[in-house]
């Protein structure tokens, strides 16, 4: 079994998810008392939200090839960035670092088009829904992404940094999101990527009327998938 590298903490509320459910599906795959390979490197969210909030893409940059060195250092065979938004600057984090990363976007492309998908909504941090990065990852696998107006926008992103990353799981921005997936669906989507780590917290299967594409969990498999490859 390969060992996996988790670069997490971003936030620590969907870092534990990862770590649950990569041992599950360890256990659930090979059964005993088998368990996951691991070695995690966990960073201090406030610095990650800072320089995000600031424009610092290059501190972004800086931060994750600094973990990602720590994780190879601790003996990770290969890795995952536990975030969508961090994506973002991952190409250039680890072209000087020499460990393998599995790209949340490409594993969640594979899950889109597995179920016959080609047009999908994406929430996500601002970054995530308004930068190219995770839009163009996905047409390059033939899949159009629709996000939602200016102020749903607005909402998605607040309640992922003013609660969900606090640990703030609360019924009345799971209505809103609901009320933001049906918007979308209307509009045409096919399916939701859930691409915030941190979302499916919030909103699961029962609370939409389309297929959801849960990106920790997606991630989380893919990996599994490789360390027992
Ligand atoms: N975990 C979130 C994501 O998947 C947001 C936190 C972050 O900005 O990294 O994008």
């Amino acid at each position: 079994m390969r060992v996996i590298g988790l670069l997490g903490g971003m936030s620590w509320e969907s870092t534990a998810e990862y770590y649950r459910i990569i041992n599950q599906e360890v256990r659930r795959r090979i059964g005993g008392q088998h368990s996951a390979r691991i070695v995690m490197y966990s960073v201090d969210f406030d610095d990650v939200a800072q320089l995000q909030h600031a424009g610092d893409w290059d501190g972004c940059t800086d931060l994750l090839a600094d973990g990602a060195r720590r994780l190879k250092a601790g003996g990770a065979d290969f890795a995952l960035l536990c975030t969508n938004t961090m994506h973002k600057v991952l190409p250039q984090a680890e072209s000087d670092v020499d460990l393998p990363f599995v790209h949340i976007a490409d594993a969640t492309a594979d899950a889109i088009r597995a179920a016959g998908q080609t047009r999908v909504a994406l929430l996500g941090t601002r970054f995530t829904m308004e930068h190219d990065f995770y839009h163009a990852r996905l047409a390059d696998s033939g899949i159009e992404t629709l996000i939602p107006g200016d102020a749903d926008r607005e909402t998605v992103h607040r309640v992922i940094y003013d609660e969900l990353v606090r640990g703030v799981i609360s019924g009345e921005s799971r209505q809103e999101y609901v009320r933001i997936i049906r918007a979308l669906t209307d509009r045409g989507a096919e399916g939701v990527v859930l691409g915030c780590t941190e979302i499916p917290l919030l909103v699961g299967p029962a609370d939409c009327p389309v297929p959801l594409f849960d990106t920790t969990r997606i991630h989380a498999e893919a990996a599994v998938d490789r360390a027992l490859a």
